[in-house]
Formats: C-alpha cells, structure tokens, sequence
C-alpha cells in the first residue's frame, strides 16, 4: 500500500509543465472531438422542447435504473431460483475480480462486431488460460543452509548467503476468445445507426427504407403464420423441460417464488420510488394523482400493452389530472416506447433466476452486465404484450446464460406481463406529471408568446385582415373545386 502510494507520488512529481503540453498536443484531435459533442449538446438543451425532452429522457434513464437494481435487489435476497447447494461459490478473489472487469469489457466489445455474419452466430468472450512462469528469485538464508552461494559476513559471528532459486508459478491470462450465441446487442447497436443513417439521408435513402419497410412486412406475415404453430411448439418445449426435471415440486416452487419475487419488486417501485419521486419534485400527492390514472392502469392490467392503452393514458392525464396537453403529446409516445421500468425490473430478475436455477453464480461484472442490458432490452421492447420475453434473449446471451430456459418462466409470463405492462404505464404516466412540473417556466413562456402573437393579430389594421381572410376564402374555395 505504501509502496502505491510513494509510486503515487513520484508520478506526481515528475508531471512537469512539458509533459502536460506534450500530452495535450498528443490529445487535440480527442479533446477537439469532446468540445464539439459538448458545444452540440448545450444548443440543443437551449430549445425548450429539446428541455423537456432531455427531462423526460433522464427522468426515464432514472427510473429504470431505479428498477433494474430494485429487482436484482429483491432477487439476490429472495433467491428464488436456489438449487440443492446451501452455499454459493465465493465470488471474490483477484480472479473473480478479473472476471468481473473483462464481462463488462465484453459487453462494449460485443457492442462493434467486426463482422456482421459472424455475430450472428458468435460473439466475443474473454476466456482464461492458465500457463505455468519459471523465474528466478533471490533469497537470504543462512550460510550453513547454502549450497551455491555468494557469501558475505555481518558483524557478529553470523554469515548470511545470497542464494538464487527457482520458482514456479501458474498464472491466469485473459485471452481473447469466443462464444456460439447470436451477439444480439451488436445487431442492435448496427441496425440502430444505419436506421439513423438512412433516415438522415431523407430522398436518396427512400429506397433503402421502401426495401426494409418491404422486408418487415414480409416477415410479419411469415411471423403471422408461424404464431399460429406456436401453442404446439410451446406445449413440446415445456413437457421437454418437464421431463428434464428431476423435482418437479421443487421447480413450481421455484417459479412460485420468482412470481412473488418479480411482484413484491413491482410492488416497491410502482407504489413507493415512483410516488416518492413525484412528491420530491412536484410537491404534490402522488396518490390523488395515480387515483386520477386507474382507468389508464386497469387498462394495461387487462390489455398488456403500454401502446394500446396510449388513449386511456392521454385521456386520464389530461382531463382527470390535468397535464399540459403540450406535454403529453410529446412525452407518452415516447415514454410508451422506451421508458419501460416494469420490463427492465422484469428482465433483469429473470436472467438471474435462470442463472440460479442452472447453479451458476455471477459475479458482480455479470450483475452490472445484465444491468446494462435489462436497460437497453427494455427500452428495445415494443409496447405489446410479452414483448420484453423476446428481448429477454439479449440479456441472457450477454452473460452467456441458456436462451432455451426462458421456456421456465413462460407458464407465468402471461401473468406478470400484465403487472409489468401497469408498472409501465404509471411510470410514464408520474413522468408526464414531474416533466409538466419542471417545464412549467417554459410553458409559461410559451403561452405569453402565444398570447402576445393573438394581441398582435389582433392590432392589425383591418383592410389586412380582410384581404387575408379574402386570399383563405380564394385558396379555399379552388381546393373545394
Ligand atoms: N407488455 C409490455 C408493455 O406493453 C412489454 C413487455 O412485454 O414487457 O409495456
């Protein structure tokens, strides 16, 4: 410790004010390229509808953060999925720690596929492999003791000999490796960027657009035609993973304590974070407001879809709770489609109750993985019911746990679907209220606008207005014919 701290230290030292100029020469293109992002972002926050949404965006990375950790919380303490094992594998230790650095290293590796085809079917993984060093060591020991050694006398009557042996040791190195799995978030981040590519290039994309709009369809429809198979398939994949358990009560009452688990989780977020957080920045009673969203909430309880229940949610928020119309229109369509909280908890107890069940224990580099990534499949997930059991597959491929279990948890999805679509649902719905709270500045602003433009309207001379009025009427009445 002392030894880092004195290394600490002289590195201080030894900084001079050339070694700072050399490292900012090196640096410029780096640092020119951060300025660049930060100068871009300050002029978009200076919009006032680039505010609300840079609000609703941070109230909604926020949230499901909140959420993510809430379920892994509720999950490592009730470890619904435990096996037979009383105690689980330490997962400390420099090793451990290693892993835990490289899963989440994998991660933003997995992140930029180098190839397209090949993430497909494979991606990174840092594997471990264990080689044996030889090296020499010097050591004192005394003369009596020694075989080869150069002798040299202390006072007294001891000698102490210099002897050099050898020693061996076995080391772990990280190697770069890989895994069979589709790599789904390195699809995701392409697809991402070459659909923000295409749709910036407006008219001279449109063919690219016409053609994956095209191939959507086409596959929706195959899509369409195999669902109708689907019950079969799902039947088989069930009684196949029936037939391989050994116990089964032992299993029901694992996917017993995994519903309680996914709920109590829900519970906790959608009953006192969510509420708590709308208290802190508005002041106001969440629970007159949520009692103004029951319509929205049973809704979703019985639709399971966020995007179905987009009518109720606008109705209820703004004539029960009065919202800024302004408001919602512009925040719950985007909330419906990435502010996911119920999901993101969702995803995220899932992927560690199937690794309980298959007795593999994670280490922390895996919790934050799967952190990482219940977020993003959340926000990938379409507001449509069971939606967020097919992005389940990024999440669990990401620590390399089995896609196949996710047959384990599909006898209860329908039911938790249902509570995870109306923690959804409230959470965009507290967003409305909290970013209709903050924004009132600019709203208020707004209105003067407004206010002013009709006073000036008003003041026009009246042979203006008239000759406009005259120019609609014209324009009109040669649309009619
Ligand atoms: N059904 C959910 C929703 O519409 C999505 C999911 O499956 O988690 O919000």
């Amino acid at each position: 410790m002392q030894k880092r701290v004195s290394g600490a230290k002289n590195k201080m030292c030894s900084i001079t004010r050339e070694s700072v100029k050399a490292f900012l020469l090196r640096n410029t293109f780096v640092l020119f390229t951060v300025a660049a992002v930060a100068v871009g972002i300050s002029s978009l926050d200076s919009k006032a509808s680039g505010k609300m949404g840079v609000r609703a965006i941070v109230y909604y990375m926020l949230t499901t953060f909140i959420a993510v950790f809430i379920g892994i919380v509720m999950v490592i303490i009730i470890r619904p999925g435990k096996g037979n094992r009383d105690s689980p594998v330490s997962s400390s230790g420099s090793i451990e720690s290693v892993q835990a650095a490289d899963a989440f290293l994998d991660l933003i590796r997995n992140m930029f596929p180098p190839n397209l085809v090949e993430a497909c079917f494979k991606q990174y993984k840092t594997l471990y492999k264990k080689t044996v060093v030889t090296r020499n060591i010097t050591v004192m020991v005394n003369a009596s003791e020694s075989i080869n050694t150069t002798e040299f006398s202390s006072p007294g009557n001891f000698s102490t000999v210099l002897q050099t042996i050898e020693e061996t040791v076995e080391e772990t190195v990280p190697v770069s490796g890989s895994s069979n799995g589709v790599n789904a978030l390195g699809l995701v981040v392409f697809s991402m960027c070459f659909g923000l590519v295409i749709g910036n290039m407006k008219q001279q994309g449109q063919a690219l657009r016409e053609f994956f709009d095209c191939l959507n369809d086409a596959i929706m429809r195959l899509v369409a035609i195999i669902i109708w198979y689907a019950p079969v398939g799902i039947l088989f994949l069930i009684a196949g993973k029936i037939v391989e358990m050994k116990d089964l009560a032992q299993v029901g009452g694992q996917l017993g304590m995994y519903t309680v688990c996914v709920i109590i989780g829900l519970l906790i977020h959608g009953l006192f974070v969510l509420p708590l957080l709308f208290f802190l920045v508005t002041r106001r009673n969440p629970y007159t407001f949520i009692g103004g969203l029951l319509q929205a909430l049973i809704t979703a309880l019985g639709t399971s879809s966020s995007s179905a229940t987009l009518p109720i949610t606008f109705r209820c928020l703004e004539e029960n709770n009065h919202v800024d119309k302004r408001v919602t229109r512009f925040v719950l369509p985007v909330g419906a489609t990435i502010n996911m909280d119920g999901t993101a908890l969702y995803e995220a107890v899932a992927a560690i109750f199937i690794a309980q069940v298959n007795d593999m224990d994670l280490n922390f580099g895996q919790i934050l993985t799967i952190s990482i990534t219940a977020t993003a499949a959340s926000i990938g997930a379409a507001g449509i019911p069971q939606a967020g059991l097919v992005t389940m597959v990024i999440v669990l491929t990401s620590v390399g746990l089995p896609t196949e279990d996710i047959t384990l948890i599909i006898a209860v999805d329908w039911f938790l679907d249902r509570l995870r679509t109306t923690t959804n649902v409230l959470g965009d719905s507290l967003g409305a209220g909290i970013v209709e709270h903050l924004s009132r500045q600019e709203l208020q602003n707004q209105d003067a606008e407004i206010g002013n433009s009709v006073i000036e309207e008003n003041e026009k001379p009246y042979q203006l207005i008239c000759q406009e009025n005259d120019s609609i009427r014209h324009r009109n009445s040669e649309t009619t014919m």
